[in-house]
């Protein structure tokens, strides 16, 4: 592994989440276990066979185990790229895994409970306690909230929602969603309705909601600029982008038997992920002059938060349960290359 800048500035790390009541229920072995001083992730095999590739080792950035809590991980992961953002850099937070292993309950958390609140939350409170401390600077936090589902762009604050947006290229301002919406919010509560908006037009636009949301990439947009005079009344700003990322389900959607339309988007979930991949991993190697950026609507429209003088974390999500064992290395192994 090289050491350059973007090593440094794409971390990547794992979260197991706890095994469910189901799990419990029917018995099912663990088969991860979790060295988070050594940030190590150990597979083992449930059935012990002797030409088993397993046990595995894994080692992250940092890893989280099932005790974990989610301002632990917000105060050792997330915040240093919110502060980043702060001083006018970009950030892109990215959840990836299974669907059920905890991608939602990362970024989101659970509704109305202060002690399980998520990424996303947590760096409402942060930006804005930040912004009530400045003294000589002026700020003006914007949100965008968006859905790409079948490389097709959703603006999920847009009052028709039938309506599909496209992806532009300007020579100053680079890429761009055209007609996109942007607002304005002053406060930690303007800012959480804002993404309670958002979030019912995910559901409500999905003829099924579960299906529909672990097919999709859910991206909120936070951004953040401040103005500042400086001892000469001269007005400076700077612009971060903060980028908040629930991505499609990993798993391998044609174990699920599906019919011509849903392989058709199988396709084009398993392409846009394994196109961030391509990125991060290019980024990470610092060796390649080529980052193939244009191979997804996904990595098109990161473009100018990923790489370059941009910070980015990966959340990579699994489960503990031998079940899942083929998902979890598959998950486990596109992450660590990405690293
Ligand atoms: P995904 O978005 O990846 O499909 P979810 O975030 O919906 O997965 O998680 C599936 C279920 O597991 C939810 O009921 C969620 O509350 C629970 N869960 C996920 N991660 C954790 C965790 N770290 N601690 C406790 N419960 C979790
Ligand atoms: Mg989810």
């Amino acid at each position: 592994m090289s050491k350059n800048k973007n090593s440094e500035s794409v971390k990547v790390v794992v979260r197991c989440r706890p095994m469910n009541e189901k799990e419990r229920t029917a018995k099912f072995e663990g088969v991860v276990s979790v060295n988070v001083k050594l940030g190590q992730i150990i597979v083992r095999d449930p059935k012990k066979a002797s030409d088993s590739e397993l046990p595995k080792v894994f080692t992250f950035d940092s890893v989280y185990d099932w005790n974990s809590n989610q301002m632990g991980l917000y105060n050792e992961t997330i915040r240093p790229l919110v502060d980043s953002v702060l001083l006018g850099f970009n950030g892109t937070i990215f959840a990836y895994g299974q669907t059920g292993t905890g991608k939602t309950y990362t970024m989101e958390g659970v509704r109305n409970d202060p002690e399980r609140r998520g990424v996303i939350p947590n760096s409402f409170d942060h930006i804005f306690t930040h912004i009530s401390h400045s003294q000589n600077e002026q700020y003006l936090v914007r949100v965008s909230y968006l859905e790409i589902y079948q490389e097709e762009i959703r603006d999920l604050l847009a009052k028709d929602q039938s309506q599909r947006l496209q992806l532009r290229e300007r020579p100053d301002t680079g890429v761009y969603v055209e007609g996109l919406s942007s607002c304005v919010t002053k406060s930690v509560s303007e800012i959480k309705h804002v993404m309670y908006v958002g979030s019912k037009n995910r559901s409500v636009g999905a003829t099924n909601m579960n299906e529909h949301s672990s097919r999709s990439h859910a991206i909120f947009v936070i951004t953040v600029e401040c103005s500042e005079l400086d001892a000469d009344g001269k007005n400076h700003i700077r612009v971060g982008k903060l980028n908040l990322v629930d991505l499609a389900g990993s798993e391998r959607q044609t174990k699920t038997g599906a019919e011509r339309e849903r392989l058709k988007e199988a396709t084009k979930i398993n392409l846009s992920l394994s196109a961030l991949g391509n990125v991060i991993s290019a980024l990470v190697d610092g060796r390649s002059s080529h980052i193939p950026y244009r191979d997804s609507k996904l990595t098109r429209l990161l473009q100018d938060s990923l790489g370059g003088n941009a910070y980015t974390v990966m959340v990579a999500n699994i489960g503990p349960a031998s079940y899942n064992l083929e998902e979890t290395l598959t998950t486990l192994r596109y992450s660590y290359r990405a690293k």
